[in-house]
């Protein structure tokens, strides 16, 4: 058996929590990254062979940026973007995360931690 640098995932592996978000990147960026899923920009999300394959276009360049997603011998998420992104997980790859799905209702936590239910109080105030 050769030695692969690479564990083989689940697919739940790529489910988070919005703890586990909140450990991989700050808020704003998931918040641009929640937009993102929401604007439907992640035109594609797949788990194969023990990645997460996607395809997310930028809401700036709106440039259709294929990405990947894995865990390394560590158990370490990796990241690979067509943005080409330094160290750590990118925008897209967020987006992709939050598209594929969330672990529990962390959903609407994120959106309540973002501010989404103060929705009112902004209307109210443009009278
Ligand atoms: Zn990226």
């Amino acid at each position: 058996m050769s030695q692969d640098p690479r564990i083989g995932a689940e697919p739940t592996d790529f489910l988070f929590d919005t703890e586990e978000l909140y450990a991989l990147a700050d808020g704003a960026l998931i918040a641009k990254a929640l937009r993102h899923a929401h604007d439907n920009r992640v035109t594609h999300v797949a788990f194969g062979e023990g990645e997460l394959i996607a395809t997310v276009e930028d809401e700036d360049q709106e440039e259709q940026l294929d990405l990947r997603l894995g865990y390394d011998a560590d158990g370490n998420l990796w990241s690979s973007c067509d943005c080409g992104a330094g160290s750590g997980i990118c925008l897209h790859g967020l987006a992709a995360l939050l598209a594929y799905g969330t672990a529990g209702d962390a959903d609407s936590r994120i959106e309540d931690a973002l501010g989404g239910g103060h929705r009112g109080t902004h209307q109210a105030r443009l009278r």
